[in-house]
């Protein structure tokens, strides 16, 4: 059998940016939370994408607390939620003790479908944040996502987990909302083999962010804490391994996209397979690149068969509302999501494959159709 063919696996620079981070981190001993290299991941980060200030934390589920409660989420309320998203997305909400309430996404976007966050304002006034995703590297449609969430007063964050370096209209997802978190988990477009990034043109919202993430603790000279804290802060080896990765992060989305465009160029003839929308606005950091089957095949005969030849795919997110856990929660919508789901594939999109690589997964796939 042929070598192992990930989905996405971590991918070091080859200039060895992330050791020379680290290296400065050990020879001055800081190895700890907090530290120049978070300092410099949170700068150079948010310079990155346009965002003022940025707080670097444990991971991107960790962010997306830190958002919540800095939105001033707590008991009783009520959350709109993306439906179509990886679990991590609504877990805080719960951690909040708020209740999430399910969007429906549109096939033009496969993210929140505004037509239906509407509808759900109609039922539930008085909601207090929207949680927007924008998946596998694909914006949201936010222009009337922005305008609902101003009229109804509420504060919009954006999980852009998974779209690091996407553009809606020119400008970065994570940047158009109130908040917008970011991963840096193994298999996201950079990584530092666990992390997340919280960021904000709020200043104050950010340093209370660093406040609450290294355990609350008021400034005295003794112990004392006034309000619940967490220990969430990026550790400076993490960040330094961040920082070498910003580095390569426009490389990273050139090989993503040639991997988008080799598959679609390969799969242009099979009947009834179809791929994830791009849109005119949008401009993805194409982090997975999905197709959708029609009636032919199953997404699970596709993995299956592609698994036995050694290949990593992937199921699309499962519907929130569908999961047993948030069984009872309310969704609003006409069933996109859980179509998405019945009909999508992730193809192994790692960059670090090659050519051949990428002609041993088409022949798979070319192979059931033939
Ligand atoms: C990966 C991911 C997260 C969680 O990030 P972690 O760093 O693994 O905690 C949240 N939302 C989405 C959509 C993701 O893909």
């Amino acid at each position: 059998m042929s070598g192992k063919i990930w989905l996405a696996s971590p991918h070091m620079s080859d200039e060895g940016y992330e050791l020379a981070y680290i290296k400065e981190a050990f020879d001055a001993n800081w190895v700890a939370p907090l530290g120049a290299n978070v300092d410099g991941f949170e700068r150079e980060l948010a310079a990155r994408i346009g965002a003022k200030h940025a707080a670097a934390l444990v991971s991107g589920t960790a962010a997306m607390h830190m958002a919540l409660k800095a939105a001033g989420i707590e008991k009783g309320d009520i959350v709109f939620c993306q439906d179509l998203t990886f679990a991590a997305t609504v877990n805080p909400v719960i951690y909040q003790n708020a209740t999430p309430v399910f969007i429906d996404s549109n096939l033009e976007t496969w993210n929140m479908d505004p037509e239906m966050l509407e509808r759900a304002f109609k039922k539930y006034p008085n909601v207090k944040a929207v949680i927007v995703v924008h998946l596998y590297g694909l914006a949201a449609d936010m222009d009337p996502i922005i305008q609902i969430c101003k009229k109804h007063n509420v504060t919009l964050i954006e999980d852009a987990a998974e779209s690091l370096g996407t553009t809606y209209k020119g400008k970065h997802t994570g940047t158009l909302g109130d908040y917008g978190i970011f991963s840096f988990n193994g298999n996201k477009i950079i990584t530092t083999s666990g992390g997340g990034i919280l960021v904000s043109d709020n200043a104050e919202k950010i340093a209370k962010v660093r406040f609450w993430s290294t355990q609350s603790r008021d400034n005295a000279r003794y112990y004392r804490h006034s309000e619940l804290g967490y220990n969430y802060r990026m550790s400076n080896i993490v960040a330094g391994i961040g920082r070498g990765q910003l580095k390569v992060l426009d490389k990273r989305i050139k090989k993503k996209k040639y991997i988008f465009e080799f598959y679609k160029r390969e799969f242009s003839h099979l009947k009834g397979l179809g791929f994830m929308p791009v849109n005119d606005w949008n401009k993805p950091n194409f982090w997975l690149t999905c197709i959708t089957l029609n009636e032919r095949f199953t997404p699970l005969e596709v993995i299956e068969t592609l698994e036995k030849d050694n290949i990593e795919a992937r199921h699309i997110w499962n519907p929130m509302h569908l999961q047993p856990f948030y069984k009872g929660c309310d969704y609003i919508g006409r069933g996109v999501s859980e179509e998405i789901f019945n009909k999508g594939v992730c193809l192994p999109s790692d960059t670090n494959m090659t050519d051949d690589d990428l002609y041993r997964v088409c022949e798979v796939i070319k192979k059931m159709w033939s």
